[in-house]
């Protein structure tokens, strides 16, 4: 259960979010959707406490900082950060020792399967492509079976078919009882997997609700997207 209060965060000039609330709990995915700028992307870095911030972050009732909430998160970036003279495998070595996991071999195994990685175990990062890295970063992120997860525009330069895989690994997850935050610019790209979407614009959020009530509602939600963020409500 994620629970984020009045978060706000300022860069020199622009203020990036402004008094951001909202909730994503268990067994919930949550899509974050807005235009380029709207501040999606420093919303979750705020989150998950790589920025300073204004405002209070819950994590099944842990502040954001703490260890304890550090350890249920999972944070897939908008661009990997792979070491590039680490390998594939040494990557998920890597996160095994950080967060003390033990019995992970056969999960990384398998991760890297469904990714269409089994092949690249001992290529270096440097050596992948752009979504390849995409691909290893998933898998870091989920190594540690996270309980709340970050997605930041996860299906940019994936193929096909890692799309559909990715898909298929948001219901699981959410199905597992996990709490998922996915943010995107391409409505399409969430279509039928949301139960709850929030709309950014300008560090507002100008539309918070849940599956059942926008199915009780006339309009898509490609129609209320456009309304509130082409039509000049802010
Ligand atoms: P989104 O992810 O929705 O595209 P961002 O969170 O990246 O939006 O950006 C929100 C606003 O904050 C934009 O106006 C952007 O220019 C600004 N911004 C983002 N990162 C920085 C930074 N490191 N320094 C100053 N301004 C930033
Ligand atoms: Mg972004």
């Amino acid at each position: 259960m994620l629970e984020v209060r009045g978060l706000t965060k300022q860069y020199d000039k622009t203020l990036a979010v402004s008094g951001v609330s909202f909730e994503v709990r268990d067994g919930e995915l949550a899509v974050l959707l807005g235009p380029n700028g709207a501040g999606k992307s420093t919303t979750i870095k705020c989150i998950i406490g790589l920025l300073n911030h204004e405002g209070e972050v819950l994590v099944d009732g842990h502040p954001g900082k703490s260890l304890q909430a550090k350890r249920l998160f999972g944070y897939v970036p908008e661009t990997p950060a792979l070491y590039d003279m680490l390998t594939v495998w040494e990557h998920l070595e890597f996160i095994a020792h950080a967060y003390g996991l033990s019995d992970w071999q056969e999960r990384g195994e398998k991760l890297l399967e469904r990714l269409d990685l089994e092949d690249k175990k001992e290529k270096l990062g440097k050596e992948l492509s752009k979504g390849m890295q995409q691909k290893v970063s998933i898998c870091c992120a989920l190594l540690p079976q996270p309980k709340v997860i970050f997605f930041d525009e996860p299906m940019i330069g994936l193929d096909p078919k890692a799309i559909k895989e990715l898909k298929a690994m948001f219901t699981e997850l959410s199905d597992a009882g996990a709490s998922l935050l996915i943010s995107t610019h391409i409505i399409d790209s969430v279509e039928g997997l949301w139960d709850r979407a929030l709309i950014m614009k300008d560090g507002h959020v100008l539309y918070s609700g849940t599956k059942r009530e926008f199915e009780e509602g006339e309009e898509k939600l490609e129609d209320i997207f456009f309304r509130l963020t082409e039509g000049g409500l802010k």
